[in-house]
């Protein structure tokens, strides 16, 4: 058989521990055998981010941003224990919130479905997508706690010096707690472009929810940025594409969620994708089975899986052990990435590729071959643990009948 040959590179963002080994057996496994692999590679692992006084991330990012696609492996964002671990320089920055940042982007997270594996809410029988703002508001907040006797006022000065106050309250009498937000328009509104790229991409509906009935200014920014976006430069492409933009109340979404199919985009402000994508990661039952893919607003794709570099399976397979670690949010990270490239360079061949080889992967966990954390909660009557690696080997042997 011929390999398919590619024509842009894809960017290529080695990382850490657990998850760059899986990274090496899925290219030898199940890429190379198939593909002219042409890719522009960057080590994130830290030892290299250490070395380069981490250029490498920003490099990567700036490459990202020539070729419009990169996949990304799990990366360890150092903490305490990693600078003795890795004989580090400095605590360098999450490379995650580097290429986050240089790109203007939001994350989008889906989980991967798959018989066997019911849901916690077994109504959502199609993905729920969350998209975060990453930007703001709780999150770059200034709070203090204040001492009875205190009159907190929100103060701003213009551009000519004259000053706005409003109370916040009048602690006369006892002690509390004040916190400032903020956010920026433009952040607000590249968040808002990316969704509905991301919607009329994934040819789905997308909702988006504040408290604007409460939050008259703060929260109803949000709402008019994003209406006001939709109506001038999608609401057409929306209507030729047959989706629809859904605007409510967060409560009122978080009710309509529950009782949902699944199936849609869910555009949530910081906080609310904070903590709602948690609850939809664990509702659907793995994080191991959770891709990630970062989309700036003018179109420009990085994925990867949401779970991180699988540390203690790492020092297992240091060990000599053999792991039985998920590989299928990674796998799925280098399927949606080839896709993508597949897409933007008019390569059919490599678009089935990507649909072929996720296909073999949920065929082999349906057929009841899997990781022992997915062993754990299916209920698949005869189900086969596997290793890492035996577990890529049998996704081969199905994709190898589907090429
Ligand atoms: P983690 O790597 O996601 O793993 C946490 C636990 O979840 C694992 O110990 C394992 O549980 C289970 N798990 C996660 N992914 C799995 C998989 N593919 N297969 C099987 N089990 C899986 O999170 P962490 O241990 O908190 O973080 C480790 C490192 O990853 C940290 O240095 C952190 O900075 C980094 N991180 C990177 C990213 C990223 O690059 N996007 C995201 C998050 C964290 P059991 O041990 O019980 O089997
Ligand atoms: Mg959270």
């Amino acid at each position: 058989m011929e390999k398919i040959q590619m024509k842009t590179p894809l960017v290529e963002m080695d990382g850490d521990e657990m998850t760059r080994i899986i990274w090496k057996m899925i290219k030898d496994i199940l890429l190379t055998p198939y593909i002219d692999l042409k890719t522009e590679y960057y080590d994130l692992g830290l030892v290299h981010r250490n070395e380069t006084n981490d250029q490498v991330t920003i490099d990567s990012a700036e490459a990202t941003k020539k070729y419009g696609v990169a996949v990304k492996c799990a990366t360890i964002t150092p903490n305490a224990a990693r600078m003795p671990e890795y004989n580090l320089k400095e605590m360098w920055k999450s490379p995650n919130g580097t290429i986050r940042a240089m790109l203007d982007g939001t994350v989008f997270r889906t989980p991967i479905l798959v018989n066997g594996i019911t849901p916690y809410i077994p109504t959502w029988t199609k993905p729920i997508t969350i998209a975060r703002h990453a930007y703001g508001d709780v999150y770059k907040n200034v709070e203090m706690q204040v001492k009875a006797g205190t009159k907190a006022e929100l103060v701003t000065t213009d551009a000519d010096g004259n000053e706005t106050r409003e109370l916040i309250y009048d602690f006369a009498a006892e002690d509390g707690i004040i916190q400032g937000l903020h956010n920026r328009d433009k952040s607000i509104a590249s968040f808002a472009r990316a969704c509905f790229n991301y919607a009329l991409d994934m040819k789905q509906d997308i909702w988006f929810a504040t408290k604007d009935t409460i939050s008259k200014k703060y929260d109803h920014r949000f709402k008019d940025i994003f209406q006001e976006i939709f109506d001038n430069e999608y609401k057409e492409k929306f209507d030729a594409a047959g989706i629809e933009y859904f605007y409510t109340l967060i409560d009122d979404a978080v009710a309509r969620v529950v009782r949902s199919n699944g199936g849609y985009i869910w555009a949530c402000k910081n906080y609310d994708g904070d903590v709602m994508s948690d609850m939809v990661a664990t509702a659907y039952g793995s994080l191991a089975m959770m891709t990630s893919v970062l989309v700036s607003p003018d179109g420009i794709y990085e994925y990867e899986a949401a779970h991180g570099t699988v540390q203690r399976h790492y020092y297992r397979h240091l060990k000599g052990e053999k792991t039985s670690t998920n590989s299928v949010a990674t796998l799925f990270a280098w399927t949606g990435a080839l896709r993508k490239r597949g897409e933007l360079d008019e390569l059919p061949e490599l678009m089935r590729f990507a649909d072929n080889l996720e296909k073999a992967t949920i065929q082999t966990i349906e057929e009841g071959v899997m990781t022992g954390d997915l062993a754990a909660l299916s209920t698949l009557p005869n189900k086969q643990t596997v290793d890492t690696e035996a577990f890529l080997v049998a996704v081969n042997e199905r994709l190898a009948k589907l090429m």
